[in-house]
């Protein structure tokens, strides 16, 4: 088993006295900036002044500052623009400011792994990667608890790397539901092959393919889309709380034996292998490699065209219909 840090392994005390410079009021950024500031820490959002989230921090009772100042008074900078956008506003704002003996931090290992940021010497480089959506981070953080989180140390120039992310994580309240330890390599390697195997690429083709295979025979979409669609969710929730084998326990024996009878004739040894290579090639740098292009050269053509046929699909169309008619889901 990985070994798991809580609170009572984190000095919070290391982060007193610092300034901790959190660049970017996104999805992550709002939640960290916050949760710091509710632990103690004296926190500065860094953003560009036309940013509309300026307001917004500032509501928040945040001090807000231009990316540049940010990074200039932050013992500890935390970098939680787009990952596409990174490198430009390292090279930008954070390279020339950043404080020698600083600690630079990231939410993800992309643009450290894949070399498009290469830091200074001079500094320490860590990751702290929370293992949820930033409003979770927050939410959970607000009601006590904690979403857990990845911690790794790149660069140790201080010797104290370790220490003082594990105290970052721990402000972010990540020490009440557990930090782990890895490495940007494997964070990075690891979230990429989730995301696009299983979690986000696997699971809406998936999705798609069975929804297409009923409608196509004839079924109506609105029973596609509750077959194939909505109780995802439901089963993910049983799996989530209590393993494959709760699931298991609460759908109908039918189920169970059909589960057992289907499911390696849809995930066949071909798509195992399929899976090999797109592991093979996160891991020598291709996917890196086509996504930085279709960013710089490519100005996202194929991936906003993609974008837009996709929200084309029916089952989009008639998943908006139904959501409409259930009161009960959250907006
Ligand atoms: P986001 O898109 O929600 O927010 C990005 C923020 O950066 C916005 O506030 C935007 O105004 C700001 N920004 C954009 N360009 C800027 C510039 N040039 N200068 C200054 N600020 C600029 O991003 P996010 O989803 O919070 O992702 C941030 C990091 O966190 C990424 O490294 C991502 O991989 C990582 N991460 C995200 C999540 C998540 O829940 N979304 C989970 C784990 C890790
Ligand atoms: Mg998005
Ligand atoms: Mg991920
Ligand atoms: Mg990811
Ligand atoms: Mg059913
Ligand atoms: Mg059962």
């Amino acid at each position: 088993m990985a070994k798991m840090f809580y609170d009572k392994d984190c000095d919070q005390n290391l982060l007193k006295g610092k300034t901790v410079s959190i660049i970017g009021y996104g999805s992550q950024g709002h939640a960290h900036a916050l949760n710091l500031k509710d632990s103690g820490v004296n926190v500065v959002v860094g953003l560009r002044g036309s940013s509309e989230n300026c307001e917004k921090a500032k509501k928040a009772g945040l001090t807000v500052m231009e990316v540049s100042d940010a990074v200039a008074a932050g013992d500890l900078v935390m970098l939680l623009v787009p990952d596409e956008l990174a490198a430009d506003v390292y090279k930008a704002s954070v390279a020339p400011n950043l404080k020698s003996d600083a600690m630079l931090l990231f939410a993800h290992g992309f643009n450290i792994h894949y070399n498009q940021i290469v830091p200074a010497p001079n500094c320490d480089v860590a990751m702290v990667a929370p293992k949820g959506p930033g409003h979770t981070v927050r939410s959970q953080y607000l009601e006590g608890r904690g979403v857990p989180s990845l911690f790794a140390v790149y660069q140790n120039h201080s010797g104290m790397a370790r220490e003082l992310a594990m105290a970052y994580a721990a402000g972010i309240g990540a020490g009440r539901a557990g930090i782990m330890e890895t490495t940007f390599k494997e964070e990075t390697e690891t979230d990429l092959f989730g995301e696009q195997a299983v979690l986000c690429g696997g699971v809406t083709e998936l999705m798609k393919a069975g929804f297409d295979t009923l409608v196509e025979a004839g079924y109506s979409p609105e029973m596609a889309y509750f077959e194939c669609v909505h109780e995802m969710k439901l089963i993910v929730d049983l799996i989530n709380s209590g393993g494959f084998a709760m699931m298991r326990y609460s759908i109908s024996d039918t189920a169970e034996f059909g589960d057992y009878c289907t499911g390696k004739r849809i995930v066949t040894q071909e798509t195992r292998k399929e899976m090999k290579k797109v592991l093979h090639e996160i891991q020598d740098g291709t996917f890196a490699s086509k996504w930085i292009s279709e960013n710089r050269a490519a100005g996202r053509a194929h991936f906003l065209a993609t974008r837009r046929m996709e929200a084309e699909h029916p089952v989009e169309k008639v998943g908006a219909q139904l959501r409409k008619m259930m009161s009960w889901l959250k907006k």
